[in-house]
């Protein structure tokens, strides 16, 4: 194969993109799949895995704070903008592994990401046409029908855009009771279900609520957990099935 597939994390702040990232990568080790990761959160204190492509080599939040004398929220800002600047060469180091898969973790503010052109640039450098995202809809905020439905527009602007397939998964999946995330998954299959339960909690209008279900924005959730690995597999099969019909790499 000669094309690598570039897998994005996409999420709110705190939503599990980096936890998400590691679980993954220790599937596809498990699974015996050559990949990559790389950190585009030039904020990242912590990082539960070790990357190969750190965008931290060049940008990090605390230099820019110095150099730019800006507070920490204009620094997140600008070494965001920054990591546009830095794609090729990340595509440069990324030549030293060879690696079918490519984990790519992003800023942990959604916004910082998806809705600047920062995403806009990466994407057009990686190739759009080799590039998936895996949009993680936070847990806590899900459980009520009125946030599940507010995790839906976020998804949406993600879908809007990136322009490319999105993966949507419940993330955490673990935390949540049971019940919990049968209704969550309920809600994502079955949008009659989701409209009552929403109309019982808030007056979201109907016209936008048609809205989400006519463009097909609503889609059944994958529950994942970087804590168990529950999902990784669907998830990998889903990519499989996005870029190679659902032929297996192994
Ligand atoms: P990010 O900001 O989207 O990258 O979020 P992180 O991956 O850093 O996760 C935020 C917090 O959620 C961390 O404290 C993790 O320990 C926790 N977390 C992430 N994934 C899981 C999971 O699958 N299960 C549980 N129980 N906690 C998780
Ligand atoms: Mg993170």
């Amino acid at each position: 194969m000669e094309d690598k597939v570039f897998v994005f994390t996409i999420g709110t702040a705190g939503s599990g993109k980096s936890y998400f990232t590691s679980s993954f990568s220790d599937y596809l080790d498990f699974k015996k799949i050559d990949h990559a990761i790389v950190n585009l959160d030039p904020g990242a204190d912590f990082l539960p895995y070790e990357p190969d492509v750190d965008v931290r080599e060049w940008i990090t939040v605390d230099d820019v704070m110095e150099k730019y004398n800006v507070g920490p929220n204009g620094a997140q800002i600008v070494s965001a903008d920054l990591i546009a600047t830095k794609a090729e060469d990340i595509l440069d180091e990324l030549d030293l592994y060879s690696a079918d898969y490519v984990l790519v973790d992003t800023p942990g503010q959604m916004e910082l990401f998806t809705l600047r052109s920062s995403s806009e640039i990466i994407i057009q450098t990686f190739g759009r046409q080799n590039c998936v995202s895996v949009f993680l809809f936070d847990p806590v905020i899900s459980q009520r029908a009125s946030g599940f439905t507010s995790m839906v527009f976020m998804y949406s602007s993600a879908v809007m855009r990136l322009n490319i397939p999105q993966i949507p998964v419940l993330s955490k999946a673990d935390l949540l009771p049971e019940h919990d995330v049968k209704r969550i998954l309920t809600w994502s299959r079955d949008t009659d279900a989701l409209y009552d339960d929403v109309s019982k909690e808030k007056g979201l209008s109907r016209d936008l609520f048609h809205l989400l279900r006519e463009a097909g924005l609503i889609r059944p959730l994958i529950p994942v957990s970087a804590k168990t690995g529950e999902g990784m597999d669907d998830v990998y099969d889903i990519v499989q099935e996005i870029y190679y019909g659902g032929e297996d790499l192994e």
